[in-house]
């Protein structure tokens, strides 16, 4: 695992953002980030082998399993990266909002690097607004630097329990802030 796409798109003296680095104790973080970028979306964070996974879902999760909703993966974020909610100067990577929209643990239903390497990953989530079983999967003949995947609630008794305007409206799990307040620094 390494940090050096993440790092080389950066500049850690204009961004706020951590530098980071990759930790040799694996734990199990998840995280959702809001991020008012020039496209709005969240950005979906699992915690393996040192680093955050990522992928950017433009339309957020929804609990409704019928819905499949396209989750770009992007670069490997650092473990720090985590408890980060604030913002990136413009003209910056990622310049705009970021919202710590939603935190917690995850756990694998089978093994992850087997899921990952074949393109279907499927976990709980604890979170505070997000849990259950949701399943990433990669469309086949998706690789490049940005692979394509599906991220798509499973069905269990977490199912439909929140419709999606409720859901993604809701305020940062770090402050109680809304994209606006975080924005203006209030
Ligand atoms: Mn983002």
């Amino acid at each position: 695992m390494t940090l050096e796409k993440y790092t080389k798109k950066r500049d850690f003296a204009k961004t706020p953002e951590p530098k980071g680095k990759v930790h040799k104790k694996s734990g199990a973080v998840f995280i959702v980030q809001k991020h008012a970028a020039s496209h709005l979306h969240y950005d979906f964070r699992l915690e393996l082998d040192g680093v955050l996974k990522s992928w950017a879902v433009p339309k957020g999760p929804s609990y409704n399993p019928h819905e499949k909703h396209l989750a770009v993966e992007v670069e490997d974020h650092p473990i720090e990266y985590a408890s980060f909610e604030g913002i990136i100067p413009a003209g910056e990577y990622g310049g705009g909002t970021v919202m710590l929209w939603d935190s917690g643990t995850w756990e694998p239903i089978k093994d992850p690097h087997e899921g990952y390497k074949k393109g279907l990953l499927k976990f709980e989530l604890h979170g505070k607004k997000l849990k259950g079983a949701w399943s990433l999967v990669r469309f086949k003949n998706s690789s490049g630097s940005k692979p394509n995947w599906l991220l798509v609630k499973m069905d269990d008794e977490f199912a439909n329990s929140i419709s999606d305007d409720d859901l993604l409206e809701s305020n940062s799990v770090k402050t109680g802030r809304s994209l606006d307040e975080i924005k203006h620094g209030k």
